[in-house]
């Protein structure tokens, strides 16, 4: 069963009067378990659909569901109630508290969830020898190099185990090779924790790390393929 289908998305923005279309009719498919990336140019539309994708944002047109539910049955609270329990994000610019350690902001999302203590102390440990940081728990992010913090806002994402996690551009803001450590990685984790994992990026060397790629422009999809068949659909 896929993980991830829009049917008819549109969402627009406005620039004072005047409409600004972020994605056109965008109907999507996303396989489960897969590791996936959204590809197009800046202003082709990534943010906007990983945004619709992760519930913090609504359609003005056409559905979205995620693990079979309907996001538009949910109000508000129920999206946020959702959202919690079934997707982890990365962002671009890694998004940590600064004045928490490694440890504790992979924490915070088990301290909101209510784990208990110890749990979160295994779950904290597990966690950083999984992005090998085993040694750096109680370092802040500003004594951190931009793949290290990467790694923690990874580990962060996985911390409750949500089945799809969300990254846009999680590489822009990295050299090309710690880039290329962070999105194998991101692999290694998405086939270890066996979850879905969707990202965006404008580099379309990524493509051959992918399992399926989908190619955006101007807010439409262009195309998606897939690394098992190597067919453009
Ligand atoms: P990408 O992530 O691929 O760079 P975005 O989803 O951010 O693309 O943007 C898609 C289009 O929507 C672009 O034309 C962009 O300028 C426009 N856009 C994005 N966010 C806003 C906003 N908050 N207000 C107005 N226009 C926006
Ligand atoms: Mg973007």
């Amino acid at each position: 069963m896929p993980t991830v289908v829009l049917e008819q998305v549109s969402r627009h923005y406005c620039m004072g009067s005047v409409p600004v279309p972020a994605l056109q009719d965008v109907s999507l498919s996303i396989a489960a378990n897969c590791f996936t990336v959204l590809c197009g140019p800046s202003g082709s539309g990534k943010t906007t659909l990983l945004n619709l994708i992760a519930a913090l944002d609504r359609p003005d047109h056409g559905s979205v569901t995620i693990a079979g539910q309907p996001l538009a049955a949910l109000s508000d609270d129920a999206l946020s109630d959702f959202r919690a329990r079934h997707i982890g994000f990365i962002f671009q610019n890694f998004n940590l508290l600064p004045v928490l350690s490694a440890r504790e902001n992979i924490e915070y999302p088990l301290l909101l969830a209510g784990v208990s203590a110890p749990a979160r102390r295994a779950r904290c440990r597990e966690l950083l020898a999984a992005v090998g940081l085993a040694d750096k728990g109680g370092h802040l992010p500003g004594q951190l190099s931009g793949g290290q913090r990467q790694r923690v806002a990874i580990a962060r994402a996985l911390a409750l185990r949500p089945p799809l996690v969300l990254a846009d551009e999680p590489t822009a803001n990295l050299d090309s090779q710690t880039g290329a450590a962070i999105i194998a990685l991101m692999r290694q984790m998405q086939q270890e924790h066996a979850v879905s994992f969707v990202f965006s990026s404008h580099d379309a060397q990524l493509l051959a790390a992918a399992d399926e790629s989908v190619l955006i422009c101007d807010g439409r999809i262009q195309g998606t393929q897939r690394a098992c068949d190597g067919e453009a659909a």
